[in-house]
Order: structure tokens, then C-alpha cells, then sequence
């Protein structure tokens, strides 16, 4: 996952009750088969029909469950909460059911031979890991309706069918079977981690490296021809860096399902071969999205094959808590800055900037372990290390990569112990343990020792040794506290230009007469054209000694000038530079991380 707002995760982890007692084991079921209808009946009312069919030889009771979260969105949402007119039937006749917690259900077979059970499920999340629905649309993932019999494994094969307007197309990774609109899985994990858009949408295809990527947008036109043409390159690029990290390509195809409209909160959900994203429709163009792209892609590798033992199998029933998660998503956003980098769509101000971004993240965070923090997001603490794992996970990250490198003379580093990592432990169906992680980070700095940077870096809670490890790439930071002008709104941008949408009671903006709707011309000598221009603004009147400034807007048909008193806040900004005549080695270590090669 990548968090750009965490409050949607709070207010839902806030609801979470009790988890349960594991019931019993259901009795076996075999040829398992759903069916959803997603037509434009069922989307008008935002529910999903869902039907599951199966064979029993016997009476024995079928214990089947929903499960509480959706791996990659460490948060227990229990999906059971959206299920409505549950039906179990035999032949036509209903059988006896009850519940056992609040996500298992108890059916009584009549007799051997096959079940049926439907049910409704309520679409109208603005969440990546839920389904949701729109008039002539439907998103849902496998963990929201495919239930599961307990006790009996996962490694079952089913078939899918999707029921939809013949006039509606349907974009998924998983396979496909004979029939129409029909799919197939061979166990469950793989069932549950190939979310669905159905409906109208923008679909499109490019090839990178022999594999299909694809771009499934909605609604359609938030895939201009430009963003297209944009988005596709920008994947070709990222693709090609990581693939050059692990050797291959590990998926038959690749979605990129992107939801833009003014309700979502913004931010990124991977699947083993697809990302499921939310864009805000004043961000669709905003400089993010490439970052955004390369950390869910990467995550095709990381987390998705390559997984710390902790959460190999995956557990759908209950929190499958990890120290790890810094590597899975704090290393994610460390290679989420190189795919950008190593494939030329950004320069190395901006991976500069990245690093930046880390150290300052990691520096107003409090000094708690980023293993501990890494256990965390179940409970969303309030410590104020709520997914400290990103930031401080990225400069571990980088911090390996050069003390990988400058042990080993450059001719390693942290794409070796991946992908070594993922070679010795993903391929032979198992996740990485503490001694593969720290070992063959070992072994790639050329024999060099971890225990005690574990000891005090990632399980202990000392100041990282950034500067120092740096300098070995000819790397400094420095540290700013800037005085910067700030509004207190919030705009969307959309045809004709940039709006006001929020104005927060005390602000700057409300003093000088700021409404919702008004749309913003200029801002002192600044004109206003998107989100990235209040950037210009802040940029251009940092520290001034100006006392208010004319804020030019249209309010209807009329052009009219306010004045803004000017507001002053601090913010530190982290600021990487080269160090000038840096060693040889350092300058090769430095390029080498940027370029993606050893020498
Ligand atoms: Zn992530």
C-alpha cells in the first residue's frame, strides 16, 4: 500500500470488533464456483449479487467464512459487515444456517450432492480494499465475496463468472476459463488478490518486457489520450528498472485500476499483478503519480512473492501482525523513487528530494523502533508512529544499499540481496526470516557483519547514522526550517480552472473573505492554474516581510480582489546534496545507486 491519508484506515479500524475464536473445520466442499451480478439493477442499488455453488458428500456441516482484512491494507475491516439476505438452498429448498461469529456462517446439507447460497453485498466504499459501485460501474476484490470453508486450506481451485450489461466490460489478471465471463483460480490466494472493474470504463494495452500492461480508468475520460500515452511510458520505464532488480517478470499481465473522482482520499493498494489506485481528480496530472505507480509495482515483487515468514501462508481470518513490514513497505518506497530514477523519469534532484523526504519523515517521527512500528498498523497507534515503516523503512533501505556497496567495493548491493532473497526464499515457497535477511545482506557487503545495526538501527531505537553512512556515497544533508505563507483551504481543479472547495474557520484565506466555489486567479504575483502553483506561491513569498497580498478571484461573472493577510508557518525541509570533490569510490557508489549497476 502506499498512504497518502491515513484517516480513512483510522475510521474504519475504529469500528473493528473483538476478533474471533478459530470454529471448527467445515466439512470438505469441491467444485467451488461464484457468481456475481453486477448489472445495472444491482450497481443502482450498490449492492453485488453473489452466489457460490459447491459439492458435499454428506451432511456434515460447511463452515464458511468472509475474511476480516485484504493483505497489503494491514487494517481489519471484516467484510461480513456488507453481507445482507443470506441464502443457503439445496434443490431449491432452503437449508438450515446459522452464524458462529460475526464472519462464519454454519449451512446443514440435506443430503451429498450440490449447494447453493446467495447473498447481497453492499458496494459503496471509497476504500481501495472494498467494493464499490456507480451507476454503470462496479469495483470489488476477492477478499470482499468469496467466502472460504474453515479449516480446509487454501489451495482449492474455483471459477468465477461475472454477470453484467452485454454492453460492459470486464478487466481483471485472473485467468480465464471457458465460458463467458468466466475465470478461474487455482487456490485461494490467488482468487482473492485479482480485484474486478466491471462496467464503462477506459481500457487500454501496451507491451513491456512481452507482458501486457494495461490501463483500466475510471471513470473513461480520466484516460485522456495524453495521460495515456503519459502513463504507459512512465510504466515501460519503471517495469524495465525493476525487472532488471529480480531478472523477471513475474505476472501473465499487469493492471493499473485507477479510480478518479473528488470523494477519494488518494493512495495505492498492490496485488500480485495488479495495483488497485485512487487519484483525486485535481491530482490526475500532479507529479506524485509515477512514484506512486513505480511503489505499487514493485510490490509485484515485494511483499506480493517475496514476504517475510510472518505472513506466508496469508491468514484471512485475523491480523497477521509482522516486524517486517519496513522492509515490505518501507524498501517499497525506497525502490519506488529508483524505478522512477533508473528509468529517466526523474533526475537526481528528485531522488535527492525523495531521501530528503525520508530523513525529515523519519526525524519528526517519535525515535521508535521501526520493527516495533512495523507491528502497528492494526491497532493505528497514537504515538505518532502510525506507518513510520515508510519513511524510516526507505532510509534503512538506502542505508543498506550503501554500506552493501562500499563493502563489497560496488560490486554489489540491495537489488542482489532482493533479489537473491527472492530466488532462495519466494521460488521455493517460503518467506524470508531474519537470519535470510540479515545474512545476505551480510554476504553482499562482502562478508561484513549486520547484528549490531539490527541490534541498534531496526529492533533498537538509536538515531539512524545517516550522515555518516552517506558520505560514503559522497551524499549530505542538511536540514531547514522554513517560514511559509499557508491558506487554509482546500481546491479541486477541474475544466475551468481551480476551485475552492474548502475554507478552513480561522485561516488566512476565511480573513480575507475567501468562499467555497470562488475560484482562485492569482496570489500576489503568483497566477493560479493547479494544485502545484500554491508550491510556486509558498516558494515565492517564504519568509517575506510582506503583511498581506491581493488574492485575485472570480466569484460568478465578477473578478475581485481581496486581500490576504500573510500567515507564516514553520516546516522543516531535509535538503540532499552531492558533497563536491566526494572519493572516487563514493562518486561510483552514488551512480551506481542511481543507475542501478555495480562495478
Ligand atoms: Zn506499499
Amino acid at each position: 500500500m502506499q498512504r497518502t491519508f491515513l484517516s480513512a484506515l483510522i475510521a474504519l479500524a475504529a469500528a473493528a470488533p473483538i476478533a474471533a475464536q478459530t470454529p471448527r473445520p467445515s466439512a470438505p466442499i469441491t467444485d467451488v464456483r461464484y457468481e456475481i451480478t453486477a448489472d445495472s439493477a444491482s450497481v443502482g442499488r450498490h449492492q453485488l449479487g453473489v452466489s457460490m455453488t459447491f459439492r458435499v458428500n454428506g451432511t456434515a456441516p460447511v463452515i464458511l467464512a468472509l475474511p476480516a482484512w485484504s493483505p497489503g491494507h494491514y487494517v481489519l475491516i471484516w467484510f461480513a459487515r456488507r453481507v445482507s439476505q443470506f441464502t443457503p438452498e439445496q434443490n431449491g429448498a432452503p437449508l438450515a444456517w446459522k452464524k458462529l461469529d460475526y464472519q462464519t456462517w454454519e449451512i446443514t446439507p440435506r443430503s451429498a450432492g450440490t449447494v447453493q447460497l446467495s447473498f447481497r453485498y453492499l458496494a459503496d466504499a471509497v476504500d481501495r480494499a472494498v467494493a464499490w459501485t456507480a451507476p454503470n460501474f462496479a469495483f470489488f476484490n476477492g477478499t470482499n465475496v468469496f467466502l472460504y470453508p474453515v479449516g480446509r486450506g487454501f489451495n482449492w481451485p474455483a471459477q468465477v463468472t461475472v454477470r453484467t450489461e452485454p454492453s460492459w466490460r470486464i478487466a481483471t489478471g485472473m485467468d480465464p476459463a471457458p465460458g463467458t465471463n468466466s475465470f478461474r483460480a487455482s487456490n485461494y490466494h490467488d482468487l482473492t488478490d485479482h480485484p474486478f472493474y466491471v462496467g464503462r470504463f477506459a481500457f487500454d494495452s501496451t507491451q513491456v518486457a512481452g507482458k501486457w500492461i494495461r490501463l483500466a480508468f475510471y471513470p473513461a475520460a480520466s484516460l485522456t489520450t495524453a495521460r495515456r500515452d503519459r502513463t504507459f511510458s512512465w510504466l515501460q520505464k519503471i517495469f524495465s528498472a525493476h525487472i532488471a532488480v529480480f531478472g523477471e517478470a513475474p505476472f501473465r499481465n499487469y493492471t493499473v485500476f485507477q479510480r478518479s473522482d473528488t470523494l477519494v482520499n488518494g493512495g495505492g493498494l498492490e496485488h500480485q499483478a495488479s495495483q488497485v489506485d485512487e487519484v483525486h481528480v485535481s491530482q490526475l496530472d500532479a507529479g506524485y503519480l509515477p512514484g506512486l505507480y513505480s511503489h505499487e509495482a514493485f510490490h509485484a515483487w515485494n511483499v506480493k512473492r517475496l514476504r517475510p515468514a510472518d505472513m506466508v501462508p496469508y491468514r484471512y481470518d485475523d491480523a497477521q501482525p509482522t516486524t517486517w513490514l519496513w522492509v515490505s513497505e518501507g524498501v517499497t518506497d525506497y525502490y519506488g523513487e529508483l524505478g522512477t530514477i533508473r528509468g529517466g523519469i526523474t533526475d537526481s534532484l528528485a531522488f535527492f528530494n525523495g531521501i530528503g523526504g525520508f530523513i525529515a519523515q523519519t526525524a519528526g517521527a517519535p525515535g521508535i523502533a521501526v520493527s516495533d512500528a512495523s507491528l502497528s498498523p492494526w491497532i493505528s497507534p497514537t504515538d505518532g508512529s502510525g506507518g513510520l515503516y515508510y519513511p524510516k523503512g526507505a532510509l534503512i533501505g538506502f542505508l543498506l544499499d550503501i554500506m552493501i556497496r562500499e563493502g563489497s567495493n560496488n560490486r554489489s548491493s540491495l537489488d542482489h540481496v532482493m533479489r537473491t532473497l527472492y530466488n532462495e526464499t519466494y521460488k521455493r515457497g517460503r518467506g524470508f526470516t531474519s537470519a535470510d535477511w540479515w545474512g545476505e545482506v551480510g554476504r553482499a557487503a562482502g562478508g561484513k557483519s549486520f547484528t549490531e545495526f539490527a541490534r541498534r538501527y531496526v529492533d533498537g531505537r538509536e538515531p539512524l547514522p545517516t550522515d555518516s553512512v552517506m558520505r560514503l556515497a559522497g551524499m549530505q544533508s542538511r536540514s531547514d526550517t522554513l517560514r511559509e505563507p499557508r491558506l487554509g483551504i482546500s481546491t479541486a481543479t477541474d475544466t475551468g480552472g481551480l476551485s475552492v472547495t474548502g475554507v478552513s474557520s480561522g485561516g488566512a484565506a476565511s480573513a480575507a473573505g475567501l468562499r467555497v466555489g470562488d475560484r482562485i486567479i492569482s496570489l500576489g504575483d503568483v497566477t493560479i492554474t493547479n494544485d502545484d502553483s500554491f508550491g510556486t506561491f509558498r516558494e515565492r513569498y517564504t519568509g517575506t516581510a510582506l503583511t498581506t497580498l491581493p488574492l485575485v478571484i472570480r466569484r460568478g461573472t465578477e473578478t475581485i480582489t481581496l486581500q490576504l493577510p500573510v500567515r507564516l508557518f514553520s516546516r522543516t525541509v531535509t535538503v540532499v546534496t552531492s558533497i563536491p570533490g566526494a572519493p572516487e569510490k563514493a562518486v561510483r557508489i552514488r551512480n551506481g545507486i542511481m543507475k542501478g549497476t555495480t562495478q
